[in-house]
């Protein structure tokens, strides 16, 4: 089955999660990586890419009336990201969750955010915040055949 025609729900549900270029610098991408795996969650797709404006200026579409709007394109576009894409159960809500709060300050520690920066403008990692964003995005950063389906042999030890 096509991946874009099969459901995003349940345990197909998806999120697009990417390791900032501050996060790259920093050497976090194998710890971002490592959290999802240990949670459950299944990895679908993984690049190192240098994001264009274009495609950052999209991504980030609903910030662009925001005074940091700018500034966040020229973060983001300061050096490479690590785009992914995880599946699981309630795979976007959770993803939130363990990145912490949008400002680092207000993040708990044991989030990534809470636990690895202090500035809200080099916070590390993206997670999509919806459903329907998690959707945009990943249509947006990868191609039909870079997501790949596959059977976990974990699965019936992370689902009863
Ligand atoms: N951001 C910023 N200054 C702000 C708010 C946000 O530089 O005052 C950046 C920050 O990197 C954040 C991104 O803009 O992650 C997108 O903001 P959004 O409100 O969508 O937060 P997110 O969904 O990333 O938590």
């Amino acid at each position: 089955a096509n991946i874009f025609q099969t459901a995003w729900t349940g345990v197909n549900e998806r999120t697009f999660v990417a390791v900032k270029p501050d996060g790259v610098q920093r050497r976090l991408v194998g710890l971002i990586l490592n959290r999802f795996e240990q949670k459950g969650f299944k990895l679908v797709g993984l690049k190192l890419m240098q994001a264009s404006e274009g495609l950052l200026k999209d991504h980030y579409i609903e910030l662009r009336e925001k005074p940091f709007y700018e500034h966040l394109i020229r973060y983001m576009s300061s050096g490479p990201v690590v785009a992914m894409v995880w599946q699981g159960f309630n795979v976007v809500k959770m993803a939130r969750k363990m990145l912490g709060e949008t400002n680092p300050a207000d993040s708990l520690p044991g989030t990534i955010r809470g636990d690895f920066c202090v500035d809200v403008s080099r916070n590390v990692v993206h997670g999509s915040d919806s459903i329907q964003s998690a959707r945009r995005e990943i249509l947006l950063w990868f191609r039909q055949d870079e997501l790949i389906c596959w059977d976990e042999s974990a699965e019936p030890w992370i689902y009863e």
